[in-house]
């Protein structure tokens, strides 16, 4: 039996008139690679950023790991083990590739430019760096990255955490077909390795081999829950995506 990482219960955001995220409720179980999909508009982003901290929630509740969270703040959830990506990788362009991963393991720019890094944690990112097939590039400034290795090594960096969860946005938008499989294998090893992920993703695909359970959203609601088959097959999934 699974048990429930994440507890998203009556989750709700308006912005003006709009009601993007609608009493919303759904969970993430551990060990799973769940999507969270839906048609454009649907709420699927607004909903990642209230669970992240990048949002306030009108009212609703956050669980993770069975505590409440009562305010969501980016850097305490990144500290207890939720972390995330976003559509356009947020890394930091003016530093190395090495150096990213080092900064997001919990060093300071001081600490980092001081050499006050340690064996063990320089000795993680060359290991991070060598698993994303990144330590051909670990020497070049983040900005002279592809698009594809840039999401890349926004994941690496993310992992650096040791997280729990990851929520990964669209994480293979705009990126060629062999940086998808390379993202879609890198997902899958650390989902081995025992990390749950909660995925926007686009590419139908990929959510259909990679995720169980699929979650769809429609106007800020969830509509449908369950394996891929399930929710292909779903009338409300169908309607809501070709509004038949
Ligand atoms: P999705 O990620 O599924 O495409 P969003 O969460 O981005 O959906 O948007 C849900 C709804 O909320 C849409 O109608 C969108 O226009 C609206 N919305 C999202 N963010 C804002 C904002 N900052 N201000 C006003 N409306 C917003």
């Amino acid at each position: 039996m699974n048990k429930a990482l994440l507890e998203v219960e009556h989750l709700k955001k308006s912005f003006g008139g709009v009601t993007a995220v609608d009493a919303c409720s759904f969970t993430v179980d551990e060990g799973t690679i769940t999507a969270l999909i839906g048609p454009n508009g649907s709420g699927k982003t607004t909903a990642f950023n209230m669970i992240t901290g990048y949002l306030k929630a009108d009212s609703g509740t956050i669980r993770f790991h069975g505590e409440t969270v009562e305010r969501p703040r980016p850097a305490g959830l990144y500290r207890r083990g939720l972390s995330r990506t976003f559509q356009q990788a947020r890394i930091f362009p003016e530093l190395t590739v090495q150096e990213n991963l080092v900064v997001a393991a919990g060093y300071t720019w001081r600490q980092l430019f001081g050499r006050r890094v340690s064996a063990e944690d320089a000795q993680r990112s060359k290991a991070m760096l060598a698993e994303f097939r990144l330590d051909q590039l670990s020497d070049l400034v983040a900005a002279d990255l592809s698009y594809g290795q840039r999401k890349l090594l926004e994941f690496a960096a993310v992992l650096m955490s040791n997280p729990r969860l990851v929520l990964l946005d669209e994480p293979t938008a705009g990126v060629n077909p062999v940086m998808i499989d390379a993202m879609e294998r890198h997902i899958r090893e650390r989902n081995r390795a025992g990390v749950t992920f909660l995925i926007v993703e686009h590419d139908m695909q990929l959510v259909m081999r990679l995720c169980d359970p699929v979650i769809v959203l429609d106007q800020g609601s969830r509509i449908a829950f369950g394996s891929p088959e399930q929710i292909q097959s779903d009338p409300r999934v169908l309607e809501a995506y070709l509004g038949a």
